[in-house]
């Protein structure tokens, strides 16, 4: 069977640097992609690949359906038959490709293989996982994943050697692949406090008390209603009981809505995905089970009906609502846990160079920038924190103001960013001043601490901020004038020259 699947640009890119890794010598590498990427496409792809050049591939995966999923996938797109390992099915042994659930081919005798894909690599700490890799010291392992991280935020380093992560979710979205998400919290907040972690993760039941809450549940219904009425949405609840008791608050609303778990049997579960796809049903509840193996990409609203320390989970849900549709403009994320608040927009997550050492050192510097939101007060849509006006109802946000003490004891008053910025710059030790402040600072760090302007002229110059000859009978200008524009650039230069007018008065 002929090939008959076009990859997108950024699908041959990771492909390329896939292979790129393998020749610089890596042997095990994990292969980032963001949720709807198409990371099964792209993995069958190179499976093909190896076939032709003779290779022998194990794919395993952490449950009986992904097994068949992804059996089928690579018959269907490539042409491959694949021997399948798993409880109940008759092995073939003599196929080059063998999909396996992990749980059966730890217990049988391990296929032969030269690459060996692990799904879902997050859970690739798990002994099962391990028990599987420590037999394979010559292979190459590619480990597949949204979130190069497990729950508890650890990285992967113990596994994998490198990362390759060749598309961000930003780029997916501005190319159409995905769309954005539009988010709001409640006006019946859910208040976390105090409520207790158990290995970093919310204590089920506290949480359950609090989400259980008839101001709360109500709250959802009605925020539903207000927001994504008619609308394809799936709900994340607090645990099972909790999804069975929404559902049932749902439907008396009128909502017509279902359930799963799970429990809830095979053929009964795919019966109501399948009503689910077709429109029997707007709305799915579920606790977590929903966050793989289900494409409908017409579901234009995900209901966070809890709160999560887990990014890595908050993605995968997030996630579900986040393919594209005919008519569908963005996902509406109704977010009654603040895990927005906690994470950031899912458009941010994979904005910083993911690493194998865990989400801490990842999110370290990203928590202080990236990350931080702001909700409106009129209409509690939430926003990235350095919006000025609301997104959506352009209410302008209040400008939060502090004073500042400089060291002469004059005071000035700066909105919260100047005023960061005056505290970095009169706190710095000195020999961390010259080429430790961007060229946006330069000036302002002069006139802040007292120095001459031919302190910047020559920092500006011997340390490269600018490339100026000092013996030009212009190099002062050229100077000021290039310092200027980054000040400009940056939104450093009304600070500056409102800081250099009080200097002036005050010595006057
Ligand atoms: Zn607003």
């Amino acid at each position: 069977m002929a090939n008959k699947i076009q990859l997108r640009d950024y699908q041959i890119r990771g492909i390329e640097q896939l292979n790129n890794a393998i020749r610089r010598g890596n042997k095990r590498i994990c292969w980032v992609f963001a949720t709807g990427a198409g990371k099964s496409t792209i993995t069958a792809s190179y499976v093909k690949m190896c076939v032709n050049a003779r290779k022998n591939v194990l794919f395993f995966v952490h449950s009986k359906e992904l097994v068949a999923q992804f059996a089928q996938r690579l018959y269907r797109q490539f042409g491959i038959n694949s021997g399948i390992i798993m409880a109940g099915v008759k092995p073939n042994r003599q196929l080059p490709v063998q999909v396996a659930s992990v749980q059966t081919l730890v217990r049988r005798q391990l296929p032969q293989a030269d690459i060996i894909f692990i799904d879902e690599a997050h859970r690739s700490k798990a002994k099962t996982y391990q028990k599987v890799i420590d037999n394979y010291l010559n292979a190459i392992i590619v480990g597949l994943t949204a979130t190069p991280f497990r729950t508890d935020g650890q990285g992967l380093g113990d596994i994998f050697e490198t990362i390759v992560h060749p598309v961000k979710i930003r780029e997916l979205i501005q190319k159409g692949f995905l769309v954005p998400t539009k988010v709001y919290t409640s006006a019946q907040g859910v208040d976390m406090s105090g409520v207790k972690t158990i290995r970093g993760e919310y204590d089920n039941q506290e949480m359950m008390v609090r989400f259980s809450d008839n101001k709360v549940t109500s709250g959802v219904i009605q925020n539903y209603l207000k927001h994504a009425k008619d609308k394809k949405a799936i709900v994340f609840n607090v645990n099972v009981q909790h999804s069975i008791e929404m559902n049932a608050l749902f439907n008396k609303q009128g909502i017509t809505s279902a359930h799963i778990d799970g429990t809830t049997e095979k053929k009964t579960r795919d019966k109501i995905i399948r009503d689910f796809t077709i429109g029997k049903y707007k709305v799915l509840h579920n606790v977590k089970i929903l966050t793989e193996g289900i494409d409908v990409p017409d579901t234009e609203c995900v209901i966070l009906n809890h709160a999560t320390n887990s990014l890595g989970l908050y993605v995968q849900e997030v996630g579900r609502g986040l393919r594209p549709a005919k008519g569908k403009d963005n996902c509406i994320v109704l977010d009654h846990g603040d895990n927005t608040i906690r994470h950031g927009f899912v458009e941010d997550y994979d904005g910083v160079p993911f690493t194998l050492e865990g989400i801490d050192k990842v999110l370290k510097n990203k928590k202080e920038e990236a990350l931080k939101t702001k909700v409106c007060n009129s209409c509690l849509t939430v926003n990235p924190s350095n919006q000025r006006h609301c997104k959506e109802c352009n209410e302008p946000f209040p400008i939060k103001e502090r004073t500042v003490e400089f060291t002469d004891g004059m005071e000035f008053i700066a909105i919260e960013r100047d005023a960061l910025i005056i505290d970095r710059l009169l706190n710095m030790p000195y020999e961390k001043i010259k080429g430790g402040v961007p060229a946006s600072q330069l000036r302002l760090v002069a006139v802040l601490r007292g120095y001459q302007s031919k302190w910047w002229f020559h920092t500006a110059i011997d340390y490269r901020y600018v490339r100026v000859d000092k013996n030009h009978p212009n190099a002062f200008d050229q100077v000021l004038l290039l310092l200027k524009m980054e000040e400009i650039k940056a939104g450093t230069h009304e600070l500056y020259k409102q800081i250099k007018l009080m200097k002036m008065a005050k010595a006057a």
